[in-house]
């Protein structure tokens, strides 16, 4: 299912995690042969791509909304 995404953050590897419309995150990385996703390199790249829709699996799956995962003290 086609989601815009809404905002962005970090995970604990310093990748960025795509926020979506429908809750669910999703890595988007550039990784280069595999993954070229230039834009998500720089603010302005990633601004650019805000509202712009990724396929999101975990909607067609059914699966529960994600939560940014909280530092366990
Ligand atoms: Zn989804």
């Amino acid at each position: 299912m086609q989601q815009p995404i809404t905002g962005y953050h970090r995970d604990e590897e310093g990748h960025w995690v795509a926020e979506l419309a429908c809750g669910h995150f999703q890595h988007v990385r550039h990784d280069p042969p595999w993954q070229n996703r230039p834009w998500v390199i720089t603010d302005s790249g990633r601004a650019g791509m805000r509202g712009e829709c990724l396929e999101c699996k975990k909607c067609d799956e059914g699966a529960p909304p994600d939560q940014i995962e909280e530092s366990k003290d």
